[in-house]
């Protein structure tokens, strides 16, 4: 049976975004019920997908992911936020108190916080998957990981052909012996002034036309196979790494209709963390596909139970 409970604040999401703003509204006795997901994705989010986190501030040793998404939600536990493992399947947002809907459980909420980040687009190709040479020499975050010892002085694939591989294949510059981007197309989608930069740079070399086909190595990556799209020749480069940079998907196919949208799917917010429905707040990854980083969707999250804090005390919604 589908129980029905009335809350002040629902929160869905368990990334950093998400508990932050669980933090924040526990600390402020909102009562919030935090859904951290099931069939979703890895319930904590995207840093339980990684190794070593070494840029999130507070730990000059680093911190593995998964730790630190733990400590995220002991800190939103011990305040008293109620933590559901489920999926939130389904919103009505068109009437208030808002109705989300579980497996098991249905809430009527005033306000909902949707910190259900986004899904790094890998591709599905021979070494590539977990439990190969994920996180062992692939990733999909240049930004996260290209600073680790493994990638240094050591040749590197971006794969991808917009402004995000560009960025990212600058990025490698500092760390990787020479940087090749991999395009399946004879020439890039990235802005011009983009292009320039790598175009001419000593350090980096664009493999047009190419896919990758295979990753293979040991216990780390050791090199790719390229395949010409146009003559289907396959050539093998040594290498150090590899980094999907071929976009996000964010995880709204369960908002459809509810809230606006931009057509990538990312949730349009406009002051702060406000949507376009009144009441409804985003943050975090869901609502960012410029920084993507744990900080800013932690930063997010603190912005959005904040706003919501402050929302339900103007609308005089108590319990
Ligand atoms: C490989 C990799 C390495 C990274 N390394 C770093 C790093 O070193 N440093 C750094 O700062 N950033 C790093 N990042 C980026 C960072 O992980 C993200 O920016 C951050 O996790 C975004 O947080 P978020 O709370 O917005 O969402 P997410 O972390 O994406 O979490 C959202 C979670 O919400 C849940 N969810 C989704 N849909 C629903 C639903 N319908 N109902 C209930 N729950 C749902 C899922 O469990 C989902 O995983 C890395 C990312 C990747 C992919």
């Amino acid at each position: 049976m589908n129980m029905q409970k009335k809350i002040k604040l629902l929160i869905i999401g368990s990334g950093p975004a998400g508990y932050t703003a669980a933090i924040y509204a526990a600390r402020a006795n909102l009562n919030p019920v935090l859904f951290e997901g099931f069939y979703s994705g890895a319930a904590g989010g995207q840093l339980m997908t990684t190794t070593e986190v070494e840029n999130y501030p507070g730990f000059p040793d680093g911190i593995t992911g998964p730790d630190l998404v733990d400590r995220f939600k002991q800190q939103s536990i011990r305040f008293g936020t109620e933590v559901i493992s489920e999926d939130i399947e389904q919103v009505d947002l068109k009437q208030h108190p808002f109705i989300a809907k579980g497996r098991k459980v249905t809430y009527e909420t005033d306000a909902i916080i949707i910190a259900t980040g986004a899904t790094a687009k890998r591709l599905d190709i021979p070494g590539a998957r977990d439990g190969e040479f994920w996180q062992k020499g692939v990733t999909a975050c240049a930004v996260c990981d290209g600073a680790a010892p493994i990638f240094r002085n050591r040749p590197l694939f971006v794969v991808g052909g917009g402004d995000t591989a560009i960025e990212e294949a600058l990025f490698l510059t500092k760390f990787g012996s020479r940087v090749y981007i991999v395009h399946r197309r004879d020439q890039l989608r990235a802005s011009k002034i983009m292009q320039d930069r790598v175009i001419n740079h000593p350090k980096i070399e664009i493999l047009w036309d190419s896919v990758v086909s295979a990753i293979e190595g040991d216990t780390v990556v050791r090199q790719v196979v390229i395949e010409n799209v146009k003559t289907k020749e396959q050539k093998s480069f040594e290498a150090g790494g590899l980094f999907f940079a071929i976009g996000h998907t964010p995880n709204t196919s369960f908002l459809e209709n509810q809230i606006e949208l931009y057509p990538t799917g990312y949730i349009k917010v406009f002051q702060g963390t406000a949507t376009s429905v009144e009441g409804v707040f985003a943050a975090g990854d869901v609502q960012d596909h410029q920084y993507r980083q744990a900080i800013t969707a932690a930063g997010s999250g603190c912005m959005a139970a904040l706003e919501a804090e402050k929302w339900l005390a103007e609308k005089g919604f108590t319990l």
